[in-house]
């Protein structure tokens, strides 16, 4: 098992995208994979570019993974910080109950092609 669930989601997106732009070609797909939605790029890249991609539209375009940083919001005080080493105490009064704001998704952020 060498696919990635999400990467088929992710490809129906941009499949149904280049619909929508009447491409016949897709050049270069760019996502944004967040360090914490718990996909590896590696994993993702080869799920997309040797098992899902040949054979559409998109077989041998580029494939460009844009990371996107964690960014976190204190419950208690809602100071807003950027979680390192997977440590997600607030910086300033320590509390453990914070929301994740951003950086826990992987999607697409646009499509080229022609
Ligand atoms: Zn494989
Ligand atoms: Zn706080």
């Amino acid at each position: 098992m060498h696919e990635l669930g999400i990467a088929k989601d992710l490809l129906d997106i941009v499949l149904l995208k280049a619909k929508e732009n009447n491409l016949k070609k897709i050049t270069k797909i760019s996502l944004i994979l967040g360090e914490a939605s718990g996909i590896e790029e590696d994993f993702l890249r080869h799920s997309l570019l040797d098992h899902l991609l040949p054979g559409t539209i998109a077989s041998g375009c580029q494939l460009e993974i844009i990371k996107e940083y964690v960014k976190a919001k204190c419950k208690k005080c809602s100071a807003e910080f950027e979680p390192s080493e997977m440590i997600f105490d607030c910086p300033s009064c320590q509390n453990k109950e914070i929301e994740i704001l951003s950086g826990k998704d992987v999607y697409v952020a646009s499509i080229e092609g022609e």
